[in-house]
């Protein structure tokens, strides 16, 4: 189901996702109390995960964004992290493997 709507969202419906470094700490943490943002991710490197994840804390905050939800991620074109969201990532994966299994028919 998530994957049909990632593949049929026209581009001007994806919500922008939140910078890090667009936003002051009082506001994010104002978002996350009010449930607007869940998800962290990496733009270098396309992954999304939990906010409490130590791969994510890692990152540089210029490299870092926010999502509210994981549908949002998806339509960003990231992908679950393999250590916090590993059974998304688990699925994400063999998602993957139909599609270039399809492609090369
Ligand atoms: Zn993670």
């Amino acid at each position: 189901m998530r994957w049909v709507l990632f593949f049929t969202t026209p581009r001007n419906k994806i919500r922008k996702m939140e910078w890090h470094k667009n936003i002051s700490d009082a506001s994010l943490h104002a978002k996350i109390r009010a449930g607007e943002i869940r998800l962290g991710g990496n733009e270098k490197l396309k992954i999304y995960g939990l906010l409490s994840c130590i791969s994510g804390k890692r990152m540089k905050r210029e490299n870092r964004v926010f999502f509210a939800t994981e549908q949002e991620a998806l339509q960003h074109q990231y992908r679950p992290c393999g250590h916090c969201l590993k059974a998304n990532y688990i699925e994400w994966k063999g998602k993957i493997g139909d599609l270039v299994k399809c492609r090369s028919h």
